[in-house]
């Protein structure tokens, strides 16, 4: 593995206006990153946006979010699952918006996990929108094999207890830490699992859409809620996703 200072384990490149000038920027800044794909049908483009990168990988998903119309793509996905290690961006959301298609969305996740469980080695970047314990059920039953990263997790201290005792990680954002009851279970999380992210560029930084670069605040409060100095915080990022990646 390359050397890289900050990780943004969970952007999504393929949607910036330059995805190139996103890539190039990122790496040239020793920045690890996982470009999360929201639909199969774009994960030709992603991959061969990322394919020359160090320390840039892309993961292939099928976002809950886009179930209603995306389900048969499903197909697609399982032919592209040899093409990479990392899956994401996937899961369940029982938001208002969303929740009409949770059955559908369950059966897709369900697929999901078996085969990546089936393929063995996987690593997943999963959304769990108001479905945290769903979630932990499906990965408990479905996914015997290979590591969970809970991107932007908001479930409650006992649901993150019960993911860290799965062996879950947790990728953390800043509007994570702008409510005091999400800081309060990240406080709760053992400094071992963290790992930080963006979601941009769906997320704002300063007025303007989140780059990889921007993971710098999520590091810096991370270090003040820990009372560490950021660059151990850093370090501790660094040195937990290499123990993800093993
Ligand atoms: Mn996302």
């Amino acid at each position: 593995m390359t050397t890289f200072e900050l990780v943004d384990f969970h952007c999504h490149l393929d949607m910036y206006p330059d995805p190139v000038a996103v890539v190039r920027e990122t790496e040239a800044l020793g920045i690890m990153a996982l470009a999360v794909t929201t639909t199969p049908y774009n994960w030709p483009r992603n991959k061969a946006l990322t394919a020359h990168s160090k320390s840039i990988y892309a993961a292939l998903g099928l976002h809950p979010q886009l179930m209603t119309h995306h389900e048969e793509e499903i197909a697609l996905w399982d032919t592209y699952l040899g093409d990479t290690r990392y899956i994401g961006e996937v899961g369940l959301d029982a938001g208002p918006r969303f929740r009409h298609s949770l059955e559908t969305q369950k059966r897709v996740f369900q697929h999901i996990l078996q085969r990546s469980s089936a393929a063995g080695d996987k690593i997943l970047s999963v959304h769990s929108v108001r479905t945290a314990t769903m979630v932990l059920d499906y990965t408990e039953t479905f996914f015997r094999s290979g590591k969970v990263v809970l991107h932007w997790f908001t479930g409650s201290q006992g649901e993150a207890k019960r993911a860290v005792k799965q062996g879950c990680y947790f990728s953390i954002n800043t509007i994570m830490m702008k409510s005091e009851r999400h800081l309060a279970t990240i406080k709760t999380l053992p400094i071992n699992r963290i790992l930080t992210e963006t979601d941009g560029p769906s997320t704002m930084t300063e007025g303007r859409p989140s780059k990889p670069a921007d993971v710098s605040l999520a590091v810096a409060q991370l270090a003040l809620l820990h009372n560490l100095p950021t660059e151990k915080m850093a370090m501790i990022i660094r040195q937990n996703v290499q123990a993800l990646l093993g």
